[in-house]
C-alpha cells in the first residue's frame, strides 16, 4: 500500500530491529490513514464472510475499529491483563512480547468468540508472529473459523510471516519491509 510505505519512509524511525511509528500509528494516530488501511483490508477480505475482527491491546484496537466500519462487524480485543473485570468462561493463551522481551497471558471471554464466528485477525506489526499466533490459538480454542490475518506493517526479515503462512494462514500485510539498514527502510516490492 503505497500511501503507508511513503508514510513509513517519511516518519518512521529505525532503532535496531524496531521501527518506531509513533507519529501516525503507535501513539498519535492518523485516522485518515487508518481509514485507507481499513478500506484495503476490506478489499482483501471483504468476500470472506467475516463476522468478527480480533485484535490485541493496545495498538491493534484503533486500526481494527476503523476497519470494522467497512466490515460492519464487532471488534474483540484480547486483553493482556486477566485481573480486570472479566467474567465467565475465559479463553487464555500465552504470548511472547517482541518489544518487551517478556511473555504474558492474553484473555478473551468465551462469550465473544463463538463456533459460528468467522474471524479476521488485525494487528499493527508482524515480527516473530507471537501475537498473531496467540490470537489464532484463541480462535481455535473458541471453535471459530479463522479467515486470515491483516497487519499494517510486516517486518519480512523476521520469521513470523513465513511461519504463519507455512502453517496455512492467509496473512496480508499492507507494507512489507525487506530490511532496515543505516536508518534506510527497504520494502519487499523494491
Ligand atoms: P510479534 O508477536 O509478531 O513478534 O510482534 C508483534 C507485536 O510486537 C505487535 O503487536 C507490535 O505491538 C510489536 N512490534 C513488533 N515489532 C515492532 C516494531 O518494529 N515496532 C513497533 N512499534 N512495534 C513492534
Amino acid at each position: 500500500m503505497t500511501v503507508l510505505e511513503e508514510r513509513i519512509r517519511t516518519d518512521g524511525v529505525v532503532s535496531g530491529e524496531v521501527l518506531k511509528v509513533n507519529s501516525f500509528l503507535n501513539h498519535q494516530m492518523d485516522i485518515e490513514l487508518f481509514n485507507e488501511m481499513g478500506r484495503e483490508f476490506y478489499r482483501l477480505f471483504g468476500d470472506e464472510g467475516v463476522t468478527k475482527l480480533l485484535t490485541i491491546e493496545a495498538s491493534g484496537i484503533g486500526i481494527a475499529c476503523i476497519a470494522a466500519q467497512y466490515f460492519h462487524t464487532p471488534v474483540v480485543f484480547a486483553k493482556k491483563n486477566r485481573s480486570t473485570n472479566l467474567s465467565g468462561d475465559l479463553l487464555v493463551t500465552k504470548v511472547a512480547s517482541f518489544t518487551h522481551g517478556t511473555s504474558y497471558d492474553v484473555v478473551v471471554e468465551r462469550a465473544f468468540l463463538t463456533p459460528e464466528d468467522r474471524v479476521l485477525l488485525i494487528d499493527d506489526f508482524l515480527a516473530n508472529g507471537a501475537a498473531l499466533a496467540g490470537l489464532a490459538d484463541l480462535v481455535r480454542q473458541a471453535g471459530a473459523t479463522l479467515v486470515g490475518a491483516g497487519v499494517a506493517i510486516e517486518k519480512a526479515f523476521q520469521p513470523g510471516g513465513a511461519r504463519l503462512r507455512e502453517s496455512g494462514l492467509r496473512v496480508e500485510a499492507l507494507a512489507r519491509i525487506q530490511r532496515m539498514r543505516d536508518g534506510r527502510i527497504e520494502f519487499c516490492s523494491e
